[in-house]
């Protein structure tokens, strides 16, 4: 039987290298750090193997398709499947960017949602029974679900949405937000916000397709890290990188045939509704 492997994206420093270090300690397989700079990455697994853990390093900027078929490819070849996906790359503007709302829109949107999606896209078909898919959404995916019209969280809620609709409304954020008509059209005025409610809607969707499928117990989970310490908080945030690292890795790491959480929105290791 092939080794068993994991994969966090965006993991060279931040959350996703706590969530590296956790699972070096705590999962039973290789544990592949990837980044989309080689140096940066090649650099946070030497400071992991200084701590006498030993991830793999591979390269992945998850808006570079062709990075994402590499990798499918590597993983293909050297272990013939995917055990555990952490989704975790993501990007936010800070509160004093300057660049216009549009542009965030876009930008967000593109690497935090459409990017994941097309990862997914790549990789699913690699996950292994009991394999474990963990998306690192935020709880700014609820709130920024409860500035939404009536008519939006209906359609965010509906256990039947479709990947299709989801991608669909998501665009349509992005489009409105060319002409500032997002608000009016029932959005949030948040890029990452709305981001972030693609990630836990599409993670609710992944469970039920995969369930439709008959897929052997493969589970997914949106979750949040919680608020933390790193570049993207400007460092505002109170937990570490190993305390923010806990959720994202419980769902990782979820024991074979858990009957819950399945299709959830994970908040300090329990489900929070969504
Ligand atoms: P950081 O900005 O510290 O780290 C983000 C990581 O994602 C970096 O490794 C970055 O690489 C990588 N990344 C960005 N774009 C890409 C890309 N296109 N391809 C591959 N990797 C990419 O953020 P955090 O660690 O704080 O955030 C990690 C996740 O947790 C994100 O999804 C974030 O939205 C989420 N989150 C964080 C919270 C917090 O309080 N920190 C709260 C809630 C959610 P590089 O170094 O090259 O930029």
């Amino acid at each position: 039987m092939s080794r068993r492997v994991a994969v966090v994206t965006g993991s060279n420093k931040g959350v996703g290298f706590g969530i590296v270090r956790a699972l070096c300690k705590k999962f039973d397989g290789d544990v592949i750090l990837t980044a989309r700079d080689e140096g940066r990455g090649k650099e946070a697994v030497d400071a992991l193997k200084k701590e006498g853990l030993n991830p793999l390093f591979h390269q992945l900027d998850i808006t570079e398709h062709s990075t994402v078929v590499t990798l499918r490819d590597f993983l293909k070849q050297n272990y013939q499947g995917l055990d555990v996906l952490v989704n975790n790359a993501g990007i936010a503007y800070k509160a004093t960017a300057t660049a216009p709302f549009p542009e965030q829109a876009e930008v967000t949107n593109k690497t935090n949602f459409f990017a994941t999606v097309d990862l997914c896209n790549v990789l699913f078909p690699l996950l292994r029974p009991h394999a474990r898919v963990s998306n690192v959404s935020s709880m700014v995916s609820q709130w920024s679900l409860a500035k939404c019209s009536d008519a939006l969280k209906a359609r965010f809620t509906d256990p039947k949405i479709t990947m299709e609709e989801l991608t669909s409304i998501m665009k349509q954020f992005v489009e409105s937000a060319q002409n500032n008509k997002h608000v009016e059209e029932g959005f949030s005025d948040s890029a990452y916000g709305m981001s972030k409610v693609g990630v836990t809607v599409m993670s609710i969707i992944q469970q039920r397709e995969l369930d439709e499928k008959g897929a052997d117990d493969i589970v997914v989970n949106a979750c949040c890290p919680g608020y933390v310490d790193t570049d993207m908080t400007s460092h505002m945030g109170h937990l570490t990188i190993d305390q923010g690292a806990v959720t994202p890795t419980y769902c990782a790491l979820l024991l074979p045939n858990i009957s819950s959480p399945r299709g959830n929105f994970i908040k300090e290791e329990k489900i929070s509704e969504w």
